[in-house]
């Protein structure tokens, strides 16, 4: 049975982009989490699972980037979208929020936060085909209803840090209908050395532009088709070496 709904929502899903920035919507509240019932939850949590089986250069998935025609697909009536499914464990992400159903999720990050520099793409910018290397803050404050197949809703709080942190605030930002390119300021221009937050911790410029010569000539095949960066005002694409490509439309 289960095996049967894991298929049917891979197959719904294949070759399905998820939704590029201008069509993201701001997912409403999810009223009483904890009455929600394992039939709605458990199609919701296939669909999590199955786009990142299916997708491995993804780490998580926000409900908002599906089209509302999948989700309704799989859960109808009301349209339960408040929702980010997160599939792994990293630095300090306890088993009990393993392959889980994130709802209503609330983060708080400290005012006095470091930040890292992550590189990475979005499957709602360009389909993932471009690299960014985005200011991420280094921890947060985690509070949200959780969800796994065979128990009950709780509500969850926890101190993310490192990745996890990074990849939350992430995901996060797609529940409020954004993404990356909203915050400008917080994708930084790895081609100048002056461009205010590297060094923090242990990521220096050099250390990123490296990283991305290595990604881009690992293996002969270049993971991104170029690099988003924010410049004199706007966006441009690069590439691995700095060199402008293209403009670059949200
Ligand atoms: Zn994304």
């Amino acid at each position: 049975m289960i095996e049967n709904e894991c298929f049917f929502y891979t197959e719904a899903l294949k070759g399905e982009p998820l939704l590029q920035s201008e069509k993201l919507v701001k997912a409403e509240e999810i009223t009483r989490p904890k009455s929600l019932l394992d039939k709605q939850l458990l199609p919701l949590w296939f669909l999590g699972k199955s786009f990142l089986q299916g997708n491995p250069n993804f780490i998580a998935v926000a409900f908002t980037q599906f089209r509302e025609e999948s989700i309704k697909i799989v859960n109808g009536n009301p349209l339960l979208r408040r929702i980010i499914f997160f599939p792994q464990i990293f630095a300090n992400f306890s088993d009990s929020y393993r392959d889980c159903l994130l709802i209503n999720p609330e983060i708080s990050i400290p005012s006095e936060v470091d930040y890292y520099a992550s590189v990475e793409g979005c499957g709602s910018i360009e389909f993932a085909r471009l690299g960014m290397v985005v200011r991420r803050p280094y921890s947060m404050l985690l509070k949200t209803y959780v969800w796994r197949p065979g128990e009950k809703v709780f509500m969850g709080s926890m101190l993310l840090e490192d990745i996890d942190a990074g990849v939350m605030e992430h995901e996060y930002i797609h529940l409020e209908g954004k993404d990356a390119t909203f915050y400008p300021e917080n994708i930084l221009n790895f081609t100048d050395p002056k461009h205010e937050g590297w060094n923090n911790r242990d990521e220096t410029q050099e250390m990123v532009a490296r990283e991305i010569r290595e990604i881009a000539l690992g293996n002969n095949t270049e993971r991104y088709k170029g690099w988003l960066i924010h410049k004199e005002g706007k966006f441009i694409v690069v590439d691995s070496y700095g060199k402008h490509m293209r403009d670059f439309k949200s």
